[in-house]
């Protein structure tokens, strides 16, 4: 079935040439794009829907690349709110301990339904609690991705480390290295689909490097190579980690991560924010990706990465939300407001432009994810597009460059969200999906989740 988007304000393709196409349009064959283009399309070109993009702006869907979904059920907690990272984490532990697939669903279907509506089309996850008896806590997300129609890549995460080997969490959320590796296998055997187009990729992500020893984070790479999936962790987020890796292992956190064989094209890491040049470098050589968490890395007081300096030196940087616990918000688009506004408090008023922040959010992202089938609006690439109607109060006199306003304003939701050919978003509303229902048992869920501890 070929669909045609047509009449669009503008259509930024993202292309190798920033193509900004005016009075645009998009058409779809299938679950890819045929052709992208200004004007009327050859009328030679037999169509079987038309969808008028009066008055908006399309341009591919935003990439997500470092979430944890289940943390929804664990927004704006009160003993938290000041609290730096490995307080945070040991009091939300406490909390997270008691998830089991029933409130994982809603808390995923929360967070996916937020990342659609501001923009999202492809997201990564990353959960890495299993208490005893939810093991197939991966199995319930991919079950509710399929449903919502979003693309997904799913980490596996884990943790060995429990507080009785001098780890932070409690025993019981953590699991033996072999189970781990069990698991990450028959993940990638039941759901890994490596072809273009694909819309479940399985990565393996241990939480952090120091929450699984040597051996595991070794054996989880050596699999990840083995089977071609790619690689995800946490890495040089705060100045409390480097101290650590200092004592603990006498490395800063990325000399660490570079002994265990935890770089390359195939890697990618959340949060980088402290790393010297000679990191950068690294990185830069070896071809390992970044995901940028600006709202995390303020509400933490972790600091501001590099990005600037990671982008010059050629680092694929993607964006990423982070869990709901650390930025409270899967807004997608306001990321990349956020990326862009932080990159600028050292100083430098040019140091990222909001084209810049656009790209970084939809190609960066799909670089980082080593996707060459998303992130632009090109024949031949995964139909995955979004689009914003201008006409809006947080627009109004800003529309001499409707793209830029988008970052520079306030980070609307979209009107419209097509993902692999199927239209998700229409007029603001996700298709077939209760919100005020599943809000509700979201609520009921957190509520008493947070009174039992
Ligand atoms: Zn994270």
């Amino acid at each position: 079935m070929r669909s045609l988007i047509y009449n669009a304000r503008l259509v930024a393709t993202m292309d190798d040439r920033g193509s900004e196409l005016a009075e645009g349009y998009v058409l779809v064959d299938g679950d890819k794009i045929d052709l992208v283009g200004r004007g009327t399309l050859p009328s030679r070109v037999p169509v079987d829907v038309l969808m008028d993009a009066r008055g908006r702006v399309i341009l591919p869907g935003l990439v997500n690349t470092h979430h944890h979904l289940f943390q929804t059920l664990t927004r704006n907690v009160p003993t938290v709110q000041e609290a730096p990272l490995f307080r945070w984490l040991t009091e939300l532990y406490q909390i997270w301990r008691n998830f089991d697939a029933e409130s994982l669903d809603a808390a995923v279907r929360v967070g996916l339904g937020e990342l659609l509506l501001t923009g999202c089309t492809t997201t990564t996850d990353h959960t890495y609690l299993f208490p005893r008896g939810q093991e197939r806590f991966i199995d319930v997300q991919i079950a509710a991705a399929r449903e919502l129609g979003i693309r997904f890549h799913p980490g596996r995460g884990s943790m060995s480390r429990g507080k009785s080997q001098g780890g932070l969490p409690p025993d019981e959320v953590v699991q033996t290295e072999e189970e781990i590796l069990s698991d990450c296998e028959r993940l990638i055997h039941a759901y890994h689909d490596p072809n273009p187009g694909a819309m479940v990729r399985i990565d393996l992500a241990p939480c952090s490097p120091f929450s699984v020893s040597r051996q595991g984070m070794e054996a989880v790479r050596d699999l990840g190579r083995r089977a071609g999936v790619r690689l995800h962790t946490h890495l040089a987020e705060t100045l409390d980690e480097e101290r650590f890796c200092l004592e603990k292992f006498g490395a800063r956190p990325v000399e660490y991560v570079e002994s265990l064989g935890w770089t390359g094209p195939d890697v990618w890491h959340a949060h980088c924010v402290h790393l010297n040049t000679a990191e950068i470098d690294l990185f830069a050589r070896t071809g390992s990706g970044v995901a940028h968490c600006p709202s995390s890395n303020m509400r933490l007081a972790s600091g501001i990465a590099p990005v600037r300096a990671m982008r010059d030196a050629g680092v694929r940087v993607g964006l990423g939300v982070d869990g709901s616990a650390s930025n409270d918000s899967s807004h997608l688009l306001a990321e990349a407001r956020q990326a862009m506004l932080l990159q600028r408090v050292n100083g430098n008023p040019a140091a990222l432009g909001a084209q810049e922040a656009l790209e970084i959010a939809t190609l960066g992202g799909a670089s980082v994810l080593g996707r060459d089938d998303i992130g632009a609006l090109a024949p031949g690439m995964a139909a995955d597009f979004i689009g914003y109607r201008l006409a809006r109060l947080e627009f109004a006199g800003a529309l001499h460059d409707p793209l830029a306003a988008l970052v520079f304003c306030t980070p609307p939701a979209v009107d419209l969200s097509v993902i692999n050919g199927r239209v998700r978003v229409q007029d603001g509303q996700i298709l077939g999906l209760d919100l005020p229902a599943l809000i509700r048992r979201h609520d009921e869920i957190s509520r008493a989740m947070i009174r039992e501890t």
